[in-house]
């Protein structure tokens, strides 16, 4: 790997943003097991007299907020001060805890619904309950990535159409000339929480937007703004996020099937079981998603490239981005291959050129 764009100091700088980040996520994970387990052969045992239903909402709500609150220090400390101490997260500790209860608001209304659900079915189908409980897990990871833009973001971000008229219009022209047509370009506030910058394409049919986080448009000249955007442009015309989602709906199926092997049938108290279970599978399931996803990128920076045209301006963005967002340079390989989503920047940078 050719690292000319970034010094020495860069790439150590970047490490030790990052390093702990690998660490913490060996520490969360040793933890999600240690309360699991603690629940299931703890308090967990005197759930089972609310009867089946209350039995398996309970079980939800208590490992749900249980790991939340265990993880919470480590939380705090990754996702808070950590980002204000490198200077990234502008949020205010109480932007932050609103953001944090909002999420775990949802995940224990989410969590009650699926495992009382999984419960329900397997007190009906003793023994096929997993193809219900398949399809349903394959119909909520549609809904949440399809359907999340336009239902959950709103809670965390608000949007606007993009002011600046003569760019807006130039990123419409752009996306008419890639042959993907937008309908409204949009800038969401994320500067209100971080100065990272980003840009993404989300949703489905008519719903398909660009979202510009506005730290991107106060980041980049124009030429910049269209580059990433032409590169989020790829990303729609290779259908990338329907063909994220029917992976992620093809694992989502795989874990359900693992588990009908473990829980015959499942009851309420079987939660901590089938999350380790979940776990497990997420190990062997993250490296193959993140694979494609990274295959995908790429693509989005080929396509990009030949429609701007713009290998300089690619140059540019790439380096300006890696350096003003920290993007890890030069990764250890097992972090790499289990959850980078997207390749290094010296390797975007090296494939750019040998494609240009
Ligand atoms: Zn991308």
């Amino acid at each position: 790997m050719n690292f000319t764009d970034f010094s020495k100091e860069e790439i150590e700088r970047a490490a030790r943003y990052h390093r702990p980040r690998y660490t913490l996520l060996f520490v969360r994970t040793a933890l999600t097991v240690c309360v699991v387990l603690a629940l299931r052969f703890g308090v967990g045992r005197d759930l089972d007299g609310a009867g089946w239903a209350g039995a398996a909402a309970l079980w939800a709500v208590l490992v749900v907020v249980a790991l939340d609150f265990a993880a919470l220090p480590l939380d705090v400390w990754h996702g808070y001060l950590r980002e204000r101490a490198w200077g990234f997260s502008t949020q205010t500790l109480r932007g932050w805890v609103a953001d944090h209860a909002k999420g775990l608001a949802i995940s224990t209304v989410l969590a009650v619904g699926a495992w009382t659900t999984v419960v329900a079915l397997g007190r009906v189908w003793p023994s096929w309950w997993v193809a219900p409980a398949a399809a349903g897990a394959a119909l909520v990871v549609l809904v949440l990535l399809f359907g999340a833009p336009v239902v959950l973001e709103p809670i965390f971000n608000s949007f606007r159409p993009l002011d600046d008229t003569s760019l807006a219009e130039r990123l419409t022209a752009l996306a008419d000339r890639a042959d993907a047509p937008v309908k409204t370009v949009l800038v969401a506030d994320a500067s209100r929480r971080t100065n990272k910058v980003n840009a993404y394409v989300s949703g489905l049919g008519g719903w398909r937007r660009v979202e510009n986080r506005n730290t991107l448009l106060e980041a980049s000249d124009p030429d910049g703004v269209a580059l990433v955007v032409a590169h989020e442009l790829g990303h729609r015309k290779l259908r990338h996020v329907a063909k994220l989602t029917i992976a992620a709906m093809a694992a989502a199926v795989a874990v359900v099937i693992v588990l009908r092997l473990v829980l015959t049938p499942p009851h309420g108290r079987d939660l901590p079981v089938a999350l380790l279970v979940v776990l497990a599978s997420e190990v062997v399931l993250l490296p193959l998603l993140s694979a494609l996803s990274r295959r995908f990128e790429r693509q989005a920076d080929l396509f990009a490239l030949r429609t701007t045209g713009e290998l300089a301006t690619f140059e540019h963005v790439m380096t300006t981005l890696a350096r003003r967002n920290l993007g890890d340079l030069a990764p250890p390989r097992w972090a790499y291959l289990l959850m980078f989503s997207h390749p290094t920047a010296p390797e975007r940078l090296a494939f750019a050129r040998a494609n240009a």
